[in-house]
């Protein structure tokens, strides 16, 4: 027998593994020694409509193009809000989780670089963006390549299959060749967790500047203060916009989009109809209708209201509905034609924008934007299920699942 480190290393785990008793499954981390790899991983797998059951799956041996990293955490997203309460991708059994970021623990022998060409070693801190099985060794350069949903897959929202280890919500993932993957080792763990959802507001922020609309200190008004809304606010801080009017329904949203750069807000509860709504709004542009609007809400009604809120000449971006929402009614005549209003919608992101996010945030904490306050619920991975219900519950804004 030809025995390699890989072997030995092998061998290494199994004697851990009968020294720790076979008897009862071994909780990651727990059957072997600081920074060795167990030879099992838990995963939380759906496995019906609100159930997760927290399983235990071999970690395999990996190819020579693949990488399995340590989850240290993952974000709870509206997608697995939605698949957890209904599996309208009908994805169940699945391992979710596609906001995560962990340490490599282990790689194979081909992988040097991430796909910004930055080196990765074991210890680099990763995430992953989204995988091209049809062309393998695409990077963030290719930018013919459009978003999610053209042909490539996402870790956390992938069937299960032999590996098992597709989804974040674990103790380890496995990342195979083809994998779009980056080195983000100079973030700190929560502006990791924040990576996937900021990435879709800085591609709805480079949709609005094709309009030609969006520029340095625009008047800009942003409709819904859930994370979505707030990031786009300290994203547009960022860029120079300072004069920004926030809507929404609750003051405590309201209060936390000013902490994220919000010159002013309105809340919509407090005006009848939306001829008063909009004369809200223009108020507190100091008598002036927006330049350019986000909408960030799932609400038909939300998005017939915003174009009141826009100049004649003005722009919309609405990136609002990631599920169908149902119809909305606008009046072309008074709400586009008339008012020369540029309009795009926003989907998801692309690699190129990836990169820009790490820029993104390490711009936001240069100019104190309190981004760490968007995580107000921690869970280790053992509650997974109360996570979701609390997010359900829209108590709080981004839930995060932080692994022991
Ligand atoms: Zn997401």
């Amino acid at each position: 027998m030809n025995i390699n480190s890989q072997n030995v290393e092998q061998i290494v785990r199994q004697v851990l593994q009968e020294m720790s008793g076979n008897s009862a499954p071994a909780t990651a981390g727990s059957a072997t020694a600081p920074g060795s790899i167990p030879a099992k991983s838990r995963a939380a797998m759906l496995t019906s409509l609100e159930h997760y059951e927290i399983k235990e799956f071999p970690i395999p041996e990996l190819g020579d193009d693949d990488i399995l990293v340590k989850v240290e955490g993952c974000g709870v997203c509206g997608t697995d809000a939605h698949e957890f309460k209904r599996d309208p991708f009908g994805l169940i059994p699945v391992v979710l989780g596609h906001e995560g970021t962990g340490e490599i623990v282990k790689m194979g022998k081909n992988v040097k670089k991430d796909s910004a060409g930055k080196p990765l070693n074991i210890g680099d801190k990763v995430v992953t963006c989204m995988i091209f099985k049809d062309d393998p060794d695409i990077t963030m350069y290719d930018l013919n390549k459009q978003n999610v949903g053209s042909g490539a897959d996402v870790y956390g929202l992938i069937p299960d299959d032999d590996i098992h280890l597709n989804g974040w919500f674990a103790d380890y993932i496995v990342i195979r060749g083809g994998s779009t993957v980056f080195n983000v080792s100079d973030l700190n763990l929560d502006e990791r967790i924040l990576i996937e959802p900021c990435a879709v507001l800085i591609h709805a922020v480079e949709r609005a500047k094709t309009t030609g609309i969006l520029r340095f200190n625009s008047r800009v008004v942003v409709q819904g203060c859930g994370p979505i809304g707030l990031i786009c606010i300290a994203i547009l801080r960022t860029m120079g916009i300072e004069n920004i009017v926030a809507v929404d329904g609750e003051e405590k949203r309201l209060s936390f989009a000013k902490e994220m750069g919000a010159t002013s807000t309105v809340n919509f509860k407090e005006h009848g109809g939306i001829e008063a709504l909009a004369g809200a709004v223009k108020n507190a542009f100091g008598g002036y209708l927006a330049d350019f609007a986000f909408q960030c809400t799932g609400s038909p009604v939300a998005h017939s209201n915003i174009y009141k809120f826009i100049r004649s000449g003005g722009g919309l971006c609405e990136l609002g509905f990631f599920i169908n929402g149902g119809d909305a009614t606008i009046n072309p005549h008074f709400d586009i034609c008339a008012k020369e209003i540029t309009t795009v919608g926003s989907w998801v992101y692309t690699l190129r924008d990836y990169a820009t996010t790490f820029d993104f945030l390490k711009r936001a904490k240069g100019i104190g934007l309190p981004m760490h306050k968007l995580i107000t619920h921690k869970f280790p991975l053992s509650q997974i299920n109360e996570a979701h219900v609390t997010n359900l519950k829209m108590e709080g804004l981004k839930i995060a699942i932080i692994n022991e």
